[in-house]
């Protein structure tokens, strides 16, 4: 964005004196009016005050437009690394986020089935009892036909009479396990459904996600490869500052307006600042923000902001 804003800009940027006789809503201090020129004042240096080594000398015979132009590029370049490896990081934890949800609904659908084993366990074991109070009975039957004693045939009676009430309670209970067989029957499809579907779109997303991964790895070794070659062009002790300020920003080079605005901090910095900028005679930065500074007189940061 930068770069079409610079590319648009440099070509119609005013010669300072015309801007300076200008420009009445910034007056400027009459140190500014006549800026020294170049072999009159040889220790021209930067007037930072953040305290970063800047340049203690002056960078003569140098188009500061072109160094910026090449800083811009590089500043480009290194925001698309670092947006490229952003995503790039992003990738995993989705991923993992993705498998997260999944196995909670595996772990859903595995709870039902169990509780559909518990039921069916419980259905078996009342069956089993049922079964086994049939027996008895038969088998008090056999001997209250076998006995000669009243008294005996009378307590296999109640006996028999015992068992068939159990029967009829272990009935009730069968008659309970098969309603909730049939409600945990309902919750074992729906969470098999529910877990199907959410596989089928984890897996697509899974899928999208691991062929991104491939493009974002190979764009930044790309990206990264290409990189020494735009650093390579920038003139060393310009780069050593851009590399400083690349640490603690993402946005090393930014603009400064008519209004003698930052772009980056959006403070106001002195007018010489503007005027210093214009004259692309040394490379100039925020005495604010320490960032370099080139001028546009076409951006509205209180706009923009
Ligand atoms: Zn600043």
């Amino acid at each position: 964005m930068i770069a079409t804003r610079r590319e648009s800009i440099i070509p119609e940027m005013p010669p300072p004196p015309r801007w300076l006789a200008s420009d009445r809503s910034n007056p400027l201090p009459a140190a500014a009016q006549s800026p020294p020129a170049v072999s009159e004042k040889p220790d021209w240096r930067l007037t930072c005050l953040d305290g970063i080594d800047r340049f203690p000398h002056p960078i003569f015979q140098v188009n500061m437009l072109d160094v910026i132009e090449k800083l811009i590029a590089l500043q480009e370049r290194d925001q698309k690394i670092h947006q490229t490896k952003t995503e790039l990081d992003s990738v995993e934890p989705q991923r993992a986020a993705m498998r997260a949800k999944m196995s909670k609904c595996e772990t859903i659908l595995d709870n039902a089935k169990t509780q559909s084993n518990q039921v069916e366990s419980e259905r078996k074991d009342l069956e089993n009892q049922v079964g086994s109070k049939n027996d008895q009975i038969a088998k008090y039957s056999q001997q209250q036909l076998e006995t000669k004693k009243n008294e005996e045939y009378k307590a296999l009676g109640n006996q028999i009479i015992a068992c068939k009430d159990a029967i009829r309670e272990l009935e009730d209970k069968q008659l309970e396990l098969m309603e909730k067989a049939e409600e945990v029957a309902v919750i074992v499809e729906n969470a098999k459904k529910e877990a199907a579907e959410i596989k089928s779109d984890i897996d697509a997303q899974i899928g999208k996600m691991d062929a991104r991964e491939k493009e974002l790895s190979a764009e930044y070794e790309t990206l990264k490869g290409g990189r020494s070659e735009l650093a390579e062009a920038v003139e060393s002790r310009t780069l050593r500052l851009y590399e400083r300020l690349l640490k603690v920003k993402l946005d090393p080079v930014v603009s400064i307006n008519a209004e003698n605005m930052c772009g980056g901090c959006h403070m106001q910095a002195p007018v010489q600042t503007t005027v210093s900028c214009r004259q692309d005679q040394e490379l100039v930065t925020c005495p604010n923000c320490g960032r370099i500074l080139f001028y546009s007189d076409e951006t509205d940061f209180a706009e923009s902001a």
